[in-house]
């Protein structure tokens, strides 16, 4: 039986791995944005959400129900872009469809329903998917058409990161990768990793970005990504020399998509906008 059931959570880790930054990204995401809120914006957040729920808390529910009961959400995970290219084409890569539309166009909606909706119900759905994907759009390979964004990549890992103990699941995707291991290989625990973060990156960049166009973060991480694509194909070997390349593209883009979130929902949420917006 314990076998079984630990053959069951592999599976599930493996499952929602293949998702989106982990548990661990999406949580410091919001940890970093709920410290920046506004004292307006942080009541009227624990109103929407609950109580005392933590932004943190919620930030992966939208994975939770993305293969569960909300099949139409698939696609607003990510934003299919092919690699060559430097543009977005709304019109093929965020085309309505059974399983959505894609990242940005989510991204949109969110902000105008927990901004002007009158159903609770929906301003709290609305939040946990904004939390989250504004996640998601910085995660490079969230923005990568070939191989489901590097899912299909098998790579070999070998880096110990700062904890210096090799992966307890060496062999993994690229888009894994991206999503968890590098995150993992740096701290323990994700609380650690925002301590980090706060002492140095958040540090050095304490404003929020120049932009809150979720088109222009998707495009930022999409230049990423060619940078970090380059030269990786199946069964590649990574080890410690693309972890220190990596890392502080991970570091940035955890960071940056705090700032943001922090900024989009302070922009929102602090005052009595006039509904409909435009
Ligand atoms: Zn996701």
């Amino acid at each position: 039986m314990k076998i079984i059931i630990f053959g069951l959570l592999l599976a599930g880790t493996t499952f929602s791995q293949a998702f989106a930054w982990g548990q661990e990204g999406h949580a410091i995401v919001a940890e970093i944005a709920q410290r920046r809120l506004s004292a307006t914006t942080l009541l009227e957040v624990k109103h929407i959400l609950g109580g005392e729920v933590s932004m943190a808390s919620v930030a992966s529910w939208a994975d939770d129900v993305r293969s569960g009961p909300h099949p139409e959400t698939y696609n607003w995970h990510f934003v299919d872009i092919p690699l060559a290219d430097s543009t977005y084409d709304p019109v093929s890569e965020c085309a309505a469809s059974p399983k959505g539309d894609c990242g940005i166009a989510e991204v949109d909606r969110a902000e105008h329903e927990i901004t002007c909706s009158a159903d609770p119900m929906q301003r709290r759905d609305s939040l946990r998917y904004l939390i989250h994907i504004v996640g998601d759009l910085h995660q490079p390979f969230h923005t990568v058409a070939e191989g489901n964004g590097g899912n299909e990549t098998k790579i070999v890992v070998k880096f110990g990161g700062l904890i210096k103990f090799p992966p307890k699941v060496p062999d993994d995707n690229l888009h894994a990768v991206w999503d968890s291991t590098i995150i993992k290989q740096t701290t323990y625990a994700w609380g650690s990793y925002v301590d980090r973060l706060e002492g140095d990156w958040l540090l050095k960049h304490p404003e929020a970005s120049e932009t809150l166009d979720p088109t222009a973060w998707t495009l930022e991480a999409h230049a990423l990504a060619k940078d970090v694509a380059a030269g990786i194909t199946n069964c590649t070997t990574l080890d410690n020399s693309y972890y220190d390349k990596a890392l502080p593209i991970v570091d940035e883009q955890l960071g940056r998509a705090g700032l943001r979130l922090a900024a989009v929902l302070n922009r929102w949420l602090s005052t009595a906008p006039a509904c409909p917006l435009p």
